[in-house]
Formats: structure tokens, C-alpha cells, sequence
């Protein structure tokens, strides 16, 4: 496909699927979006780690190709304007594989969030969250060890999909009226109302997608989160609609809680995954009391939302928080933190969310020694208590140093490993 303002790599190979799997070659191409504010500060930064740690785990068998595409602020100016420019998305489209940094929401009214936006039109229906704890990371938990978990969160529907009629409007009064008198419904007059719509076909895509990763990756438990003692048709429906999924195309591979108990007496058989499920608001004490019972979490959009943060503040926060927003073929890693405006510019930032979703990146690629090398090399910089400000503020004695400082030292540990 020819592209007006992206320029392909002279040489690598794209990404492509073939039966439902990544060929990647030897020399991929990947695409990355330096993102808007701080972006500018953690993405030069995290491609001198990346380009580091392929480097020496492959010693020059292997490299990456970037091909830089645009979103935002940056897009605008290139694209008259354009802050979603048509040619990224069919650029994401053809290579599959992207990273991307932070992207503003510019303020006003209508304008719809690029991540969303980016979500929804690439239908990246599931957005993964690992949340790992590494030596020497400040974290408020007592064992913070404990905490290895991945949360897989349904993108597409739930209350985030913008169904909502503000109070006043026609629209609002039209349904409010259908409500109360063709169904019954009672509440009080002029509330706001928003639809929650969850669907067999969105809730199996994303229970399928995590029951696959916990076998991808050797991983004991699969927990359906849900609030479906309230909500017993969305919510409910999402637990049940879970367990079916797993029967009907796991039945090999996973039993549930109860045959565990029933069949197997609190012992996992070999080579099995156990799916399960918990109240949406007790896995939030779970998780803080004991977080080494919980391994994979599937999700709905707005749980999820309030638990990637969350556990995210248990190893570290935002600024060391990974992601990925997947559909079935392209998957798009992303930091999960914001464009941090304050900072932007002042090379001051903690690069590591940015990082570490290239980790995950290289992990889908199939690439895992890289990851190992930077994951090796945070743990020895960070232990030696060489920190962003962020991580500096919670660590006594701390030396505190740049984005660029932080890189720098990553990089010389890579090397010397
Ligand atoms: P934010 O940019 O995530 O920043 C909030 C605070 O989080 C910062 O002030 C800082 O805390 C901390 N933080 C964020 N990134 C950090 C990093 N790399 N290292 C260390 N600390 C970090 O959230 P926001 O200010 O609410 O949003 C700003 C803009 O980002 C908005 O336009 C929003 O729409 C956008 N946004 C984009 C994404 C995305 O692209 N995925 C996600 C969220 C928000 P301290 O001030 O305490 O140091």
C-alpha cells in the first residue's frame, strides 16, 4: 500500500498472520507512535533500551525495523490538522504489530478520545494488563512478591461503548417514557441514563482470548470478575456466558472451582487451568490480602478499568504499568499512563510503562530473551536505587536521574550482563 506521510522501512519484513499465526521474521518490522506530551521524553529513550536488548540477546541475527506512524498532536501537524489520520490505522492494519506512547484528548465538547477511537475502529476488543512486581520497586503491599497477575479487559462494550442520554434532551425523555411505561422501569425523573450493553459473542471473544494466554504462558487460574449478584443479565450473563466458553472450547484443558473441590479435593490436576469467578468489589480486597491466589482476570469494561489501576498502585503505579490492546490479529502495546503535560519536555519521566509494554511486545513476537535482559537490567539499575523522580520520592536515598539517565543506565547494565 502506498502512504503519503508513513515511510516504510527500506528493509525487514512485515508481520504476518498465516492460520491464525504470527510469522515474524528475523528482521520485523514494528510500528511505534512517539505519542503526545511526554512522549517525546519516554519513546526516544525506551527504543535505545529495545534496539540495546535485541542487540545483545541476538547479536545481530535479529533487529527491528521501526516504522514511525502518527496519531495526535504530531499527526496534526503533518496531516493539516488530522489528529486520526485514515493512513495510520491502515498502516497499523498492514504490519500488525505497534507500540504507541501517550495521546491527548484535547478538551471540547465531541471530541472523542483517540485511544477509544483507536480502539474501536481497529476492534482491539481486549486490553491486556500485566501487573508484576520487580526488586526494588516501591510498593505499599507488605508482600508485593505475591502480585503476578494479568488482567484481560473487554474493550468494546459495557457502559464505555457511549450509550448515554443526558437529562433534558429528547432522546432522554423518549426513552425515559418507553421505560416506565412499556417496561415498568422506576427511577427518578430527569435522571441521566446510560446502557450497559454485554453480549455472548463480545463476553466469549474476550474469556476465549485469556483462557489462551493462560495456556500460551503456563498459568494456573483463569477469574471471571463480574457484579452479577446486581446485574444479573450483563454481569450475570458475562460469568455464565465465561464458564460456557471454557466448557465448550477448553473442556480439555480446565475444570472449574467446584471440580476442584468436588473431584480433585483443593489439588490441581497436572496440565489443568482452573476457571473461577469473584464478586467484582471482594477482588479488590482479594487482590491487596491475597494476590497469590489470582492469576489471569477476565473482565468487562468497567471493573477492569478500575482494577488494572489499581493493582497497578500495588507493584508501582502508573508509571511503571504495561499494556496492550489486542483483537484477534493486530495488537497494538501502549503505555498505559497519559501524556502528563506538566512534564512533557523535561526528560524527567519514568519511562517504564512505556518499556515494559515493549517487553510484552517482544513477548508476543516471540522474541523473550529481550524481555529477560530488560527486565534483568531494571532490576539491577532500580536496586541500586538509580530511579526517575516518581520511584526517587518513595525510596530513601535515592539518586534521582533523567528519562534519558534512567535509559542510559539500563542500556550499560544490558551490556554487561
Ligand atoms: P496522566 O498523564 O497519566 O498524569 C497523571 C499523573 O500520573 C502525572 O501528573 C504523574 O503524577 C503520574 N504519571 C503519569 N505518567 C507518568 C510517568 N511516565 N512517570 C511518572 N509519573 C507519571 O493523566 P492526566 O493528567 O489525567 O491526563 C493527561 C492527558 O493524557 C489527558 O489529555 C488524557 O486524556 C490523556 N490520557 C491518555 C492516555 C493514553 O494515551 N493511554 C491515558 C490516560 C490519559 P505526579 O504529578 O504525581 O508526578
Amino acid at each position: 500500500m502506498g502512504f503519503q506521510h508513513v515511510k516504510m522501512p527500506d528493509s525487514g519484513d512485515k508481520i504476518r498472520i498465516e492460520d491464525g499465526q504470527l510469522v515474524v521474521s528475523d528482521e520485523p518490522v514494528l510500528g511505534f507512535i512517539e505519542g503526545d506530551g511526554i512522549g517525546a521524553d519516554i519513546t526516544p529513550a525506551c527504543m535505545k533500551v529495545w534496539n540495546a536488548a535485541v542487540e545483545k540477546a541476538y547479536g545481530g541475527k535479529r533487529r527491528v525495523h521501526w516504522a514511525e506512524l502518527y496519531l495526535g498532536e504530531k499527526a496534526a501537524g503533518i496531516y493539516d490538522g488530522d489528529y486520526f489520520p485514515q493512513e495510520t490505522l491502515d498502516a497499523i492494519k498492514e504490519l500488525n504489530v505497534a507500540i504507541k506512547g501517550p495521546l491527548t484528548t484535547p478538551v471540547g465538547e465531541g471530541f472523542r478520545s483517540l485511544n477509544v477511537s483507536l480502539r474501536q475502529t481497529l476492534d482491539l476488543y481486549a486490553c491486556v494488563r500485566p501487573v508484576k512486581w520487580y526488586e526494588g520497586v516501591p510498593s505499599p503491599l507488605k508482600k508485593p512478591h505475591e502480585v503476578d497477575a494479568v488482567i484481560f479487559r473487554e474493550n468494546t462494550e459495557d457502559v464505555y461503548c457511549g450509550l448515554e442520554y443526558e437529562s433534558g434532551t429528547p432522546e432522554n425523555e423518549k426513552l425515559a417514557k418507553f421505560l416506565r411505561e412499556e417496561m415498568g422501569a422506576e427511577f427518578f425523573e430527569g435522571a441521566g441514563i446510560g446502557i450497559k450493553p454485554i453480549s455472548a459473542y463480545g463476553s466469549k471473544r474476550l474469556v476465549r482470548k485469556a483462557i489462551q494466554y493462560a495456556i500460551d504462558n503456563n498459568r494456573k487460574s483463569v477469574t471471571l470478575v463480574h457484579k452479577g449478584n446486581i446485574m444479573k443479565f450483563t454481569e450475570g450473563a458475562f460469568r455464565k456466558w465465561g464458564y460456557e466458553l471454557a466448557a465448550e472450547e477448553f473442556g480439555d484443558v480446565t475444570i472449574t472451582e467446584d471440580e476442584l473441590w468436588e473431584k480433585h479435593d483443593g489439588k490441581q490436576p497436572e496440565g489443568k487451568i482452573v476457571i473461577k469467578d469473584r464478586i467484582a468489589d471482594i477482588m479488590f480486597q482479594l487482590m491487596l490480602l491475597r494476590p497469590a491466589d489470582f492469576d489471569v482476570l477476565a473482565t468487562m469494561n468497567l471493573n477492569g478499568d478500575y482494577l488494572s489501576d489499581s493493582l497497578a498502585a500495588e507493584v508501582g503505579g502508573m508509571g511503571i504499568a504495561p499494556g496492550a490492546n489486542m483483537a484477534d490479529n493486530v495488537a497494538v502495546f501502549e503505555a498505559t499512563h497519559g501524556t502528563a503535560p506538566k512534564y512533557a519536555g523535561q526528560d524527567k519521566v519514568n519511562p517504564s510503562s512505556l518499556l515494559f509494554s515493549g517487553c510484552m511486545m517482544f513477548d508476543y513476537i516471540g522474541w523473550p530473551e529481550v524481555t529477560k535482559l530488560i527486565e534483568d537490567a531494571f532490576e539491577a539499575v532500580v536496586g541500586n536505587k538509580i530511579v526517575t523522580y516518581d520511584f526517587a520520592r518513595q525510596i530513601d536515598n535515592a539518586t534521582e536521574v533523567k528519562t534519558s539517565g534512567f535509559a542510559d543506565a539500563l542500556v550499560d547494565a544490558i551490556n554487561k550482563s
